[in-house]
Order: C-alpha cells, then sequence, then structure tokens
C-alpha cells in the first residue's frame, strides 16, 4: 500500500475537520463548512428556466454542467469546503453629500482591498494548513471566478440559507460575507444546511426600487441595478437611470432592509474596512479621471473590474438625480466633447434632469453636432421631456 494510500485509509477525516473549523479565526476565516461534491442536479434545472426566461446578467460562466458539477483535475472530488469572511456594513465619519458637493456611493462588496484578493489569500492559507497535515491532498480553490455556483455550496455547507433576496445569509454574520470554495479529494464528512429561514418576510422584495427581484430568491438581473451599473453601454430605459440614484457600483437596497442583518458590522479584517473617500466619493472629481487617476483611486477595490467608464458614466446619472446646478459647465464639456457615445448620453440625460438655460443652450449645440443615434436620442428627450 503506498504511502498516500496509508494516510488516506487511516486518517481521521471528522477531527481534521473540527481541527480545521476550530483554527478558522487563525487563517482570517470567519466560518468553515463542509458540503458533499454530489453535482447540483435540481439548481441545473433553475438555472436552465432562469436563462429561458433571460434573467442571467451576462457576466456568468456559460456552461451549466460546470457551474453545478463539482470536478478537480487529476481525482474525483469527495468534499468541497466552503469559507466566509464577514465584511463592514457601516461607514464611520462617513463625508456629508451636500449642495455643490455631492456624492456617489459603491456597494459595500466593493469596500477596502478587492475581496477577490483577500479570499485567495484565505484560502492560499487554508490549503497550507491542510497540506501541513495531509500533504498529498488536492485541492482547487474558487472565488467567484470558479464557475461554480458558490451560494449553493455555501447553502449545502450549512454556511447559511439563501435569502428571498438571493443572498446566502448566517445566522453569526449575516449576509455580509464574502464565499469561496476549495474542491477535495479528502473525504471530510458534510455538515449540516442551517435551517433558520426568511419565515414570511419579504421586505426586499418590498424594497427593490426596480422590481429586480421577480419572486422570493429570483432575480431578473436585467433589472437590478447592481448590475446596470457594472455595464459599459448604454442606460437606454429613463427609469433606470432615475432609480440608479447617486449608486456608482453595485447596489445594497435589499440586504439594508434585510431583518437578519440588523446591527451586523464587521471589523476583523483591516483590510477589508473602507475608506470614506473611496467608498462615498465626491462626483465631480470623477468625471475627467484618466486611466491612471481612475488606478490610483479605484485599482485597489473590486468596482475596478469593469474600468472606470461605467463609474464615471453613473457619476453623470447621480449629477443628474442631485439636479445639481454647479456641475452644468463639466456635463456640457462631456456633452460636446467626450469620445465616448455612453458618456455623452449620459450627460445629455443630465441635463435634460437640472434644466435651465445653460443646460438647454449646451443639449442645442450638441444637437447640432451629434452623429450617434443613441445620444441623439437622448438630446431630443431632454430638450422635449414630454415628447411633444
Ligand atoms: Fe433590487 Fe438592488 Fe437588490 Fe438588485 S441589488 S435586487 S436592484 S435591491
Ligand atoms: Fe429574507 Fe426578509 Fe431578509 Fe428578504 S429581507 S432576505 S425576506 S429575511
Amino acid at each position: 500500500m503506498s504511502e498516500t494510500k496509508a494516510q488516506m485509509d487511516t486518517m481521521d477525516w471528522q477531527q481534521l475537520k473540527l481541527d480545521m473549523q476550530a483554527a478558522a479565526e487563525s487563517l482570517g476565516i470567519d466560518k468553515i463548512r463542509i458540503s458533499s461534491a454530489d453535482p447540483f442536479v435540481e439548481l441545473k434545472d433553475i438555472l436552465i428556466r432562469h436563462r429561458e426566461k433571460g434573467f442571467e446578467s451576462g457576466f456568468e460562466e456559460k456552461d451549466l454542467d460546470k457551474r453545478t458539477d463539482p470536478s478537480l483535475s487529476h481525482a474525483e472530488p469527495r468534499s468541497i469546503i466552503s469559507i466566509a469572511v464577514a465584511y463592514p456594513s457601516k461607514l464611520t465619519d462617513a463625508p456629508r453629500s451636500e449642495k455643490g458637493a455631492y456624492r456617489g456611493m459603491l456597494s459595500r462588496s466593493a469596500w477596502g482591498l478587492d475581496y477577490h484578493q483577500v479570499l485567495r489569500n484565505r484560502l492560499q492559507r487554508l490549503e497550507t494548513w491542510i497540506r501541513e497535515r495531509v500533504p498529498d491532498a488536492l485541492l482547487e480553490s474558487m472565488v467567484d471566478t470558479g464557475a461554480l455556483v458558490n451560494r449553493a455550496v455555501a447553502e449545502r455547507a450549512g454556511i447559511g440559507w439563501t435569502g428571498k433576496n438571493c443572498s446566502i445569509i448566517t445566522p453569526e454574520f449575516g449576509s455580509w460575507v464574502y464565499l469561496g470554495e476549495m474542491i477535495t479529494n479528502l473525504p471530510l464528512p458534510s455538515d449540516q444546511p442551517v435551517t433558520e429561514s426568511c419565515g414570511d418576510c419579504t421586505l426586499c422584495i418590498d424594497a427593490c426600487p426596480t422590481g429586480a427581484l421577480v419572486g422570493p430568491g429570483q432575480l431578473n438581473a436585467q433589472r437590478c441595478i447592481s448590475f446596470i451599473t457594472q455595464t459599459k453601454g448604454h442606460i437606454e430605459d429613463d427609469e433606470m437611470k432615475k432609480k440608479i440614484g447617486n449608486r456608482l457600483y453595485g447596489c445594497d437596497t435589499c440586504q439594508i432592509v434585510c431583518p437578519k442583518n440588523k446591527g451586523k458590522h464587521w471589523t476583523q479584517h483591516p483590510e477589508l474596512q473602507p475608506d470614506p473617500e473611496q467608498a462615498k466619493p465626491l462626483l465631480l472629481p470623477l468625471l475627467h479621471m484618466t486611466n491612471r487617476e481612475f488606478k490610483e483611486r479605484f485599482g485597489t477595490s473590486s468596482a475596478a473590474w469593469r474600468g472606470r467608464k461605467p463609474i464615471q458614466r453613473n457619476a453623470i446619472l447621480a449629477l443628474g438625480h442631485f439636479k445639481d446646478t454647479s456641475a452644468v459647465s463639466v456635463l456640457s464639456d462631456l456633452l460636446l466633447r467626450d469620445e465616448r457615445p455612453e458618456i455623452r448620453s449620459a450627460a445629455a440625460w443630465s441635463l435634460g434632469q437640472i434644466g435651465g438655460e445653460e443646460a438647454v443652450l449646451a443639449l442645442q449645440n450638441a444637437k447640432e453636432r451629434e452623429q450617434d443615434p443613441i445620444v441623439m436620442k437622448e438630446l431630443e428627450k431632454s430638450l422635449c421631456p414630454s415628447g411633444s
């Protein structure tokens, strides 16, 4: 019998699991639970229906088998280790948004250092811990970019339950947790799913500004502000532009209203703590940010993955939302000179929202020279809001 096989046969897996869970805090992890590595058969059916209804965001892994069937490169997967790292929900010393100095908001998941980096670090520490005890263990870690649906793994492992807002809600930390997982060939015994649930509550569904929660635990990503703020193109739906408000990246509304998150705010991971000026930045200085300035300012945040354009477009919409008259000259300049049509159409909408002589003049000037049909349509709507 090989040494590896002998170790696998004689190992006390229950004890290893308990030791691992006891070591979680020292590894910078808030919760570790184990699930089987069986395929997520029911989930696949749900994802097929979700796709048929056109509810996907477009950011998902396209191959549904990869998302629902755990696999390892060189062996049979025998268990999945699911981890949670809790993050802050409150901005202490938040700068005020006020007339002439309005501010936007990044969602909590974009505060502090990019959570992908933080989770990768935690999973690496966990891998080292396991290899010190089982040197030949096969371990494959995943953070978001992994194909497997991490919420399904977390639910089966007993990290939390899937709330009606589609977040994993842990009894200990609420839904303010990042999730990661590691597929292994170790036969670790499974934990039990949590028994707590949402009960009769529907607060998140009622509070969603766009009706994106089309049912309990069912999200139409095409209507979800969190996804829309991450797109790079034009936002043509006027209602949606209004509802985005001052959100620059992501949306936390359905988590903020959740009673299971009441009083939950986590400060144990220094690298996840927000810089208030980054989490709630002044809008006007964002508009002329170069790529280099964007990288310096937001490069370490998870909000940077789509580049600066979505954030600039959303900042323009936010100035329209605030009807900030002090922004008219900057917006007019963008409308007339920016090369990016998505930026010009957002500026046209915002100037229409702000109104006044100077804004109208800029819209008229732009109408004389604009070549892009979508920007032109926006200009016409802004100059003639009632369609008359
Ligand atoms: Fe609705 Fe915002 Fe939640 Fe999306 S993130 S479902 S838009 S409340
Ligand atoms: Fe569940 Fe209510 Fe929280 Fe929605 S707001 S996730 S229904 S507990």
